[in-house]
């Protein structure tokens, strides 16, 4: 049974007339809007500013502390700082 969802919107037009359409490749729920028929991630997974990430290492902090202050991995804050380049 499909239920629609009512506590979300559209983030393409901003309408409630949406039901749930299944899970995308990484888990996250997707949605079908009926008035503009897109077919979108319900709730975007959460994002982290890693300038602050990366200036909160450079405070002397260690890798898995900085990944505790963000609540993200550890192998996160890593693999940003070794893309960065050095100033
Ligand atoms: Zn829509």
């Amino acid at each position: 049974m499909i239920t629609t969802v009512d506590t979300h919107t559209c983030s393409n037009c901003g309408s409630a007339n949406i039901v749930r359409n299944g899970h995308n490749k990484s888990g996250s729920p997707t949605y079908h809007c009926k008035d503009c028929k897109v077919y979108r991630v319900l709730k975007k997974k959460k994002t982290v500013d890693m300038e602050a990430v990366a200036r909160t290492y450079e405070e002397r902090n260690s890798y898995r502390s900085t990944g505790r202050i963000f609540n993200i991995s550890h192998v996160s804050v890593y693999n940003h700082l070794k893309k960065k380049p050095k100033n």
